[in-house]
Order: C-alpha cells, then structure tokens, then sequence
C-alpha cells in the first residue's frame, strides 16, 4: 500500500532516511563501531537491521536519533540534515521503542504514553485522549490499563505500551531495538502481527533492529544484513535474500537449510490444511463415533452453530455420552490463517502440542496443523533415492 492518500486519520506518512558514510568511532576504542554505512531506508517501509551481537546496530540505529553522534558522514531525515536539527526537536519527532519497553516504572501507563506529546505542549484534554486511542490502537482496554503501574503488566502488555508510547506523537518515523527481545515466543509472534497490523494502518518508516533473521524476514519489507563494524552484507528484500544470499556469511545466517527459509515465507492459509473430523452440538455422538471410526481418527472438533471451534472430544469420551454439550476438553491452541508457518511451527514446539487448531479471518474453523505438516513443507523434495 502506498496510496498515502487513501490512509485515514491524523497519521502521518514517514519520511525517508538517508545514511550517507556514517561512521561512529568510540573513545578509546581501535576499529570504529561503526564503520562508513551507506543506506536509504524508503518513506513507509520498515527495514530491518540484523546482524550478530556487538556488530553496531544499536549504535547505527541511535545515530539516527542522535542519541549517539556520529563521528562522521551524515543522516538526512525526509530531506533534512540530522545534525542541523536541536537533538530533542529531532528525537521528539522519531518514536524509539527499545527492549523491556524501557517504561518508567514510577508513572502510570497513560503517562509513560503522554511523554513526548507533554514535551510538546499539548493541553491534557488532547493528551488524554490520544493517549485512549494509543491504548486501543495496541489491543489495550483504556479502562483497565491506563492508571496501572508498568510493574502491573505482564511483559508482552509493557511491550504494547512501550509501541503506544513511541507512536503517541504521531511521528513519521519509528526506532525499534529488539523490542520483542525479552518476550516468549507466542507473545513476540502476537507483537509481531500487531506491528504489521499497525503499520498498515500508519505507514511509518520503521527502522527495526532483531538479531532474529525469522524475525527480520516475517517484519522486513527490506532487511540489511549487517557484519562487523555494521558493514552492510546484503540489502534487499526478505524474498531476495532468501532465494540468493550474498556471500557465505549471509548464507549462514539465513540458516543452515534453504529449505527451512520457507517457513517465514508461507502462511498457513497457503497450506491444504487437514480438516479432521467435525460435528456440531446437534451431531449424537454415535454418528460422531461413526465419522470417528469411517476416517480412522483419534479425535474430532465440535463447531458451534457459527463454525467457531469449541471442543475436542475423543472416540472414548464419546462412549457413553448422550449429547455432545460440555463433552470433551477445550480446543487448545490455535493459530490464525495468517500466522507463517515458522510462527506455528515455534508455537506447536512450545506448547509442546502436536497439533493446532487453524481459525480463519472470522474466527471460525479451517483445519488442523500438525507438526508432521510443518515438516513436510520444510523438505518436500528431499526424498531418499530408491
Ligand atoms: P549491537 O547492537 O549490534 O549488539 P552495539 O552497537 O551495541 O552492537 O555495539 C557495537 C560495538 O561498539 C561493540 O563492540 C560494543 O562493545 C561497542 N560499544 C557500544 N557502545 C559503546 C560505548 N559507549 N563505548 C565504547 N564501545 C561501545
Ligand atoms: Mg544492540
């Protein structure tokens, strides 16, 4: 989407931004951190930085913001040179959004997210409002969240306020460093899809630094693939680099199997998921057993009368049932249809499940995903020679 006209609201568009030899040297240190990075990062694209530990994505990333000067070579911001700009009229402007939130744990939410609009000036009204709209544009109630204490919130909720706090002033762009770092998986998998979903919306130019290529390839609309002194390996998009790998070091980072790649790539909705067995409430269960026994499976899902799942039940609970109502266990996890099979497969391996439950857009039933699927699609043309 870069039909900028047709977004709604008060959001703005980003702004494109232009590394031009940026060079960040330390005191006291031999090799700068940083060594003369060139790259344009488009108007409304996240780019991702991705590199190993300790090779200057941090430092590249605050040069932006000037939380770290450059020691030389110049950032130009929608057209304008960083270093021309007062540092905190610059930094008001760039929403930064760092691991653990980096929340002030002795203010409220609503005022960790009223921040930079205070610094602003905006009168109360205005902020508390639009403090409201950020609580619920992140998935937070504004009722039950915005006089809590951080300390008050599970690690994956701090993380929501941290995003609702860097996007409060509606600035047109986004630093994000490892902010999904300290979250478990499933979390930082729902986090992930909420960014997406955001910036769907908004249209920000999103700078997002990961150490997680998985991460890097589901976020990235481009990723640049740093090395030491972040000297850029590759910079394109997550189909580009996937499919050729610059050099060994790329290659090696992108994992080990090419196949496994594809992961990232696919959703689940691409796949001919398995439908399993089905009922509905009204099904008795002896004609459940029946469907159970004539396709030779352990267990069905039973609907309800809008197609949402509810329950497993098993041939033995079926027994000696007289209605399928209240029989059987809760359906478990489930994954959306447009979760990418790499977030399934993380999700099936943490739940220490073997099987999902796929919903599709509506929240009603389209499947079942097993690991054995997973599999499947990781080496499809890898079968033994006769
Ligand atoms: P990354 O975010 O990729 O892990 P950093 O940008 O944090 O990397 O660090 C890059 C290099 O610069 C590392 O070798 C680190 O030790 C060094 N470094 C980072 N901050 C400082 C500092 N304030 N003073 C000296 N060296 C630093
Ligand atoms: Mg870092």
């Amino acid at each position: 989407m870069t039909d900028t006209d047709t977004r709604t609201g008060d959001a703005v568009s980003g702004v494109e931004i232009v590394l031009d030899r940026v060079t960040k040297r330390y005191p006291d240190q031999a090799a700068p951190a940083v060594d003369e990075v060139s790259m344009t990062i488009p108007a409304g694209q996240i780019v991702v930085l991705v590199g190993p530990s300790g090779c200057g994505k941090t430092t590249t990333m605050r040069m932006i913001n000037r939380l770290i000067e450059p020691s030389s070579g110049t950032v130009t911001i929608g057209g304008r040179d960083a270093a021309t700009i007062d540092a905190d009229e610059l930094r008001r402007g760039i929403g930064y959004s760092i691991q653990q939130a980096g929340l002030f744990p002795h203010l409220t939410v609503a005022r960790n997210i009223a921040t930079v609009p205070g610094l602003l000036g905006w009168d109360r009204k205005r902020i508390a409002a639009r403090t409201d709209e950020m609580l619920s544009l992140v998935g937070l109630d504004p009722g039950t969240y915005r006089d809590r204490y951080p300390r008050q919130l599970s690690g994956g909720q701090q993380q929501r306020v941290g995003v609702a706090r860097a996007l409060a002033a509606d600035p047109p762009v986004l630093l994000m460093d490892e902010p999904f770092g300290a979250v478990d998986p499933i979390t930082r998998a729902l986090l992930q899809d909420e960014l997406l979903r955001l910036q769907g919306e908004l249209g920000k130019t999103i700078v997002f630094v990961t150490h997680d290529f998985g991460e890097a390839v589901k976020l990235g609309d481009r990723i640049a693939v740093l090395g030491d002194r972040s000297r850029i390996l590759q910079y394109d998009t997550p189909a580009a680099i996937l499919a050729a790998p610059a050099d060994d070091t790329v290659a090696g980072f992108v994992g080990a199997t090419p196949a496994i790649d594809r992961l990232g790539l696919a959703v689940l909705g691409d796949l001919d998921l398995d439908r399993g067995v089905t009922a509905t409430p009204g099904t008795t269960p002896a004609e459940l057993a029946t469907a159970l026994g004539a396709a030779d499976r352990p267990w069905a899902v039973v609907l309800d009368d809008r197609h949402r799942p509810t329950r497993r039940v098993t041939a033995g609970e079926l027994a000696h049932a007289d209605s399928l109502t209240g029989l059987g266990t809760p359906i478990g996890v489930t994954l959306p249809a447009d979760a990418t099979l790499q977030d399934a497969l993380a999700v099936l391996l943490t739940d220490r499940t073997a099987s999902a439950v796929v919903l599709d857009t509506a929240g009603a039933y389209a499947g079942i995903v097993t690991v054995d699927t997973l599999i499947a699609h990781l080496a499809p043309t890898e079968t033994a020679p006769a």
